[in-house]
């Protein structure tokens, strides 16, 4: 790893965390088995209720959780995670990503991968600072750095996702400004980019465009938050490599999420990165709400044993084909209604497409007023604009849960409003 000084990355507020004994104990309570601990404030489990949870599979087999592990799974972990799922992750992790150096990092259980971006952004920006950002960009991102009147420096897009060629562009007209101000503008320290089938636009980046991006930040210094929860659902013919899978000098951070492939309900996700920053990720979780849940984890852990690696990409293969079929269907729809009205491109991963209305300048009346009394929901597109108060004229479209036939009629009625819309 490149000799990174990750304390430019840490913001005052964040290192200023310290560990909370008892949670260090907890670990050690994990780790190691042959003492007599009065030390846990663990309530003891023959007080709870539960004596036996079973969970039937689609596959006809059942994931039983009793004795033992159901004492496990409904007690108090060290904040990394159940230490049998993390140690799972990361054989997982290193068998898909390959990442380089792999000694030199660290992963943690997170409340699904929202809450590893939410802290990792808590961790690193201060009030006013600049963020580069994906453009058009995950609201739940965008949500996040609000309160922090973060500056967002928006990359624009084209089909293969964040352009190398404008992030160097944004990179050096902030370099002209603050150079020519006696340093006056901040330097981005921060990238957050979401490479995979990305909400909303439906992008998966290529392999040259993800080394083109991460050399130009080791270039510039730069940490990249990569929001991956889509990496599973890429319509290409071979996998892209994930910048993590790239990053030889440890940068990057990167969120994992099994939202999308087993259950949102869940929230399992995962961060992984330089062990400082994770460690500063630990001492959040800590104070926050001590570790994700362990039932929850427990229950992914057992379905990973259950399953093994093969058969869980197995599953992953099903779910990749399940929504390139429903992407299909759903561009055949457009092309059917939506022909001459409004341009798109055709979803590579992921499950959103996102759709540019032609002759329309601000889609918002249209879809807020109008559509929902037709009976149809969009998104309009300000919601996911590093400027979300400037017109508009995209729409972010799902087609995930909708039956074939409303996606159908969803795509006419939406022909339909656009069509009124220019008489008006
Ligand atoms: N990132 C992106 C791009 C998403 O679309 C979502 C879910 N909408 C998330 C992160 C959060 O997913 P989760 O917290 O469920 O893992």
């Amino acid at each position: 790893m490149a000799n990174i000084d990750y304390s430019y990355f840490i913001s005052p507020h964040a290192s200023r965390r310290r560990p909370a004994l008892t949670r260090e104990l907890t670990k050690r309570a994990y780790a190691v088995k042959d003492t007599i601990s009065l030390a846990e404030g663990m309530p003891n489990e023959v007080t709870f209720p539960f004596e036996k949870m079973q969970i039937s599979l689609k596959d006809g087999s059942t994931l039983t959780l009793q004795g033992q592990q159901l004492n496990a799974a409904l007690q108090y972990i060290p904040t990394q995670g159940y230490p049998p799922l993390v140690k799972t992750l990361k054989e997982f992790t290193q068998r898909v990503h390959q990442p380089p150096n792999w000694q030199d990092r660290e992963l943690l259980v997170t409340n699904g991968s929202q809450d590893g971006i939410s802290k990792s952004i808590e961790l690193c920006i201060q009030e006013g600072e600049p963020i580069l950002v994906q453009n058009p960009l995950y609201t739940g991102t965008e949500i996040v750095l609000k309160p922090y009147k973060a500056e967002l420096l928006p990359v624009d897009h084209d089909e293969f996702g964040m352009s190398a060629q404008k992030l160097v562009n944004v990179l050096e007209d902030r370099k002209a400004k603050y150079t020519e101000e006696g340093g006056g503008w901040k330097m981005p320290k921060l990238l957050y980019v979401n490479p995979t089938g990305s909400n909303p636009a439906g992008t998966t980046m290529p392999a040259e465009r993800r080394k083109e991006i991460y050399n130009i930040c080791c270039k510039y210094n730069i940490l990249i938050l990569e929001d991956d929860p889509y990496c599973f659902m890429h319509f290409l013919d071979e996998n892209p490599p994930s910048f993590l899978s790239l990053d030889t000098e440890g940068r990057v951070l990167r969120f994992d999420s099994l939202s999308k492939v087993l259950s949102s309900g869940l929230r399992m996700g995962w961060v992984t990165g330089p062990k400082q920053i994770i460690a500063n990720i630990e001492l959040h979780i800590q104070s926050s709400y001590l570790h994700s849940s362990t039932l929850s984890q427990v229950i992914t852990e057992n379905l990973f044993q259950a399953w093994g690696y093969d058969k869980f990409m197995e599953h992953l293969d099903f779910v990749r084909k399940y929504y390139r079929a429903r992407r299909d269907l759903t561009v055949d729809s457009m092309e059917r209604h939506l022909k001459g009205l409004c341009e798109w491109t055709v979803p590579t991963g992921g499950m959103f497409v996102w759709i540019k209305v032609h002759g329309v300048s601000d889609v918002y009346d249209m879809l807020m007023s109008r559509g929902l009394k037709k009976g149809i929901t969009f998104v309009p597109g300000h919601a996911f604009m590093a400027d979300p108060t400037k017109a508009c004229n995209y729409i972010r479209a799902s087609y995930s849960k909708a039956a074939p036939k409303q996606i159908e009629k969803a795509m006419k009625l939406l022909a339909e409003l656009i069509r009124e819309e220019h008489l008006l």
